[in-house]
């Protein structure tokens, strides 16, 4: 018997800590935490509730990039599993599923049974959420080539699969798009086709108006805007350019060279109070960003897909660390021949994904000064090589070479395969579906008023993104466990349960 059993019915919580309102689910929630000060050390107990706002919106999804390979997989994947669709691979029928998404693929322990079965539940079936199924896609590409044959191009789906969702994309066509040539390879150049003119200003309204357009167009509650598009180079952070909400705001108003156009519309999607979400590694959010989601509450949540090999990284430099192993060097090699290893080919957007894949590793490292002297690092090193005829199957080759006891070295080497946009358009789901539902959570001390939301930079949304964005002074989390377990353990408080300890005492004495 495996003693683990599934509920996918939904559940009621029966407690006083959890009472269902007609409009929201309000729970009382005790969160024990511990201070350390010196050598010592205080359990602190806060009582806190919860607010989760029941009705699900009827939600608009804008993607910056539409027309790449992770743009138009989300949507074609979307309609596939609305739809359905079944189709004929060599190895048989397959069918449309949202495999790779934890939000909707994946199950948390909800509790025991009366005979101490661990029974788990979709993640999913935690509180109300939206589902891809019923989200109204739309968004932007410099390239004006419609969904259909975007979807061809990408050469991502299989052949009977592209051929049964052609009539459903072949009409979707991306509006025009910002186009910066500066800050993109320039290998770029002959995608850039449907592009908007004017200046940065000019450009910056229309997109708002797009995005005002769409939600009155399709009758949304709200639109959440992701970008998917080409990495960008690093933009400059200066005083006066985009150190302030105030400068950012001007430097678009006066065409300043230094706002991207992952900047443009970030600011538009802020202005227009839409959750802003980065999928790509450059700095799109530079401090006069930040401070103008401050100012205007709207969640940002970024940067880079963590999708493969940094995945990897953070469960298994976690698991070397937190087993008293000492990582000391760590060399990832990639390949891939789709257009994001072609953009990457270039110096300056390499660079920004150099910066990102390699932060990752450092919360585990410091943990454990037992191992690394402080400001110690394992030598860490990452190349990204073009390869066009591996198109979308990227490869990531891992050494991870450790010491051991009494001196002993251990090497790990790891090959993956990873059909790049397969395991990065599940994040696309999971990082709208969790920013909606953040957006109508709100907390508060017990007994005070008012309720209070996330933090405008929503760390919640760490599992997916390889460069987690914190609020100014908060710690980086990287450990994949630590940032699933601070999901699955928020969407509890929020029905007042208690966190998930794994502690299983009722089996531990007779
Ligand atoms: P892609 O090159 O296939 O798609 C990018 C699309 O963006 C293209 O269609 C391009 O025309 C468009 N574009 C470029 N600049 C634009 C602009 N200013 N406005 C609107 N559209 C613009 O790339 P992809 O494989 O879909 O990856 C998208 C992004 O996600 C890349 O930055 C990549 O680094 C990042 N990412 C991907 C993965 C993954 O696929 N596993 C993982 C992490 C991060």
């Amino acid at each position: 018997m495996s003693g683990c059993t599934n509920l996918n019915q939904q559940f009621t919580v029966q407690s006083s800590k959890c009472q269902y309102k007609s409009d929201a689910i309000i729970a009382n929630f005790n969160y024990e935490t511990t201070l350390v000060e010196g050598n010592v050390v205080r359990p602190v107990e806060t009582k806190l509730q919860f607010r989760t706002e029941r009705k699900v919106p009827k939600l608009g999804v804008m993607l910056v990039g539409m027309g790449g390979n992770n743009g138009c997989t989300c949507i074609a994947g979307a309609i596939a599993n609305k739809l359905k669709v079944t189709w004929q691979t060599k190895e048989g029928e397959k069918k449309a599923n949202y495999w790779g998404s934890v939000m909707l693929a994946s199950t948390v322990k909800l509790g025991n049974d009366a005979v101490g079965n661990a029974v788990h539940t979709p993640i999913s079936n935690m509180l109300p959420m939206v589902h891809p199924n019923d989200i109204v896609w739309g968004g932007w590409d410099i390239n004006n080539m419609n969904l259909g044959d975007a979807m061809k191009r990408a050469k991502v789906l299989d052949y009977d699969l592209q051929q049964q969702l052609y009539p459903h994309m072949k009409d979707i066509v991306p509006l025009p798009s910002v186009y910066f040539p500066d800050f993109i390879a320039s290998n770029q150049n002959e995608r850039a086709n449907n592009v908007l003119t004017g200046t940065k200003q000019e450009q910056m309204e229309q997109l708002r108006k797009d995005i005002r357009d769409f939600k009155a167009t399709n009758n949304l509650d709200k639109v959440i805007i992701l970008w998917t598009a080409n990495t960008e180079r690093f933009a400059s952070v200066e005083e006066g350019v985009n150190d302030r909400a105030t400068s950012v705001l001007n430097s678009i108003k006066r065409n300043e060279p230094e706002i991207s156009a992952s900047t443009v519309f970030a600011v538009a999607s802020i202005l227009e109070g839409c959750t802003f979400i980065n999928g790509s590694p450059q700095n799109t959010f530079v401090p006069g960003v930040v401070e103008l989601a401050r100012q205007q509450r709207v969640f940002l949540a970024g940067d880079d897909f963590k999708s493969g090999q940094t995945k990897m990284k953070s469960v298994l430099v976690d698991f070397l660390v937190s087993a008293g192993i000492k990582p000391v060097s760590i060399v990832s090699y990639n390949h891939l021949g789709n257009n994001d290893g072609k953009n990457l080919s270039a110096p300056n957007q390499f660079r920004s994904k150099e910066i990102s894949k390699s932060n990752v590793v450092d919360d585990m490292v410091a943990s454990n000064n037992i191992l690394f002297e402080k400001d110690e690092h394992p030598d860490h090193v990452v190349v990204i090589k073009y390869v066009p005829h591996v198109a979308d199957s990227k490869r990531a080759m891992d050494e991870y070479t450790s010491e051991i006891f009494m001196g002993g070295k251990n090497t790990i080497v790891m090959h993956n395969t990873c059909e790049d946009s397969l395991l990065a358009t599940p994040l696309i789901y999971d990082l709208v579906i969790l920013g909606e539902l953040c957006e109508r959570i709100t907390m508060r001390k017990e007994g005070t008023e008012p309720w209070e939301a996330f933090h405008p930079v929503l760390s919640m949304l760490s599992y997916m993104l390889k460069a987690p964005l914190v609020p100014n002074g908060a710690p980086v989390v990287n450990a994949l466990f630590a940032q699933r377990q601070a999901i699955t353990n928020v969407l509890r408080a929020c029905l007042g349960l208690a966190p998930e300890n794994h502690m299983s005492l009722e089996h531990r004495f007779e």
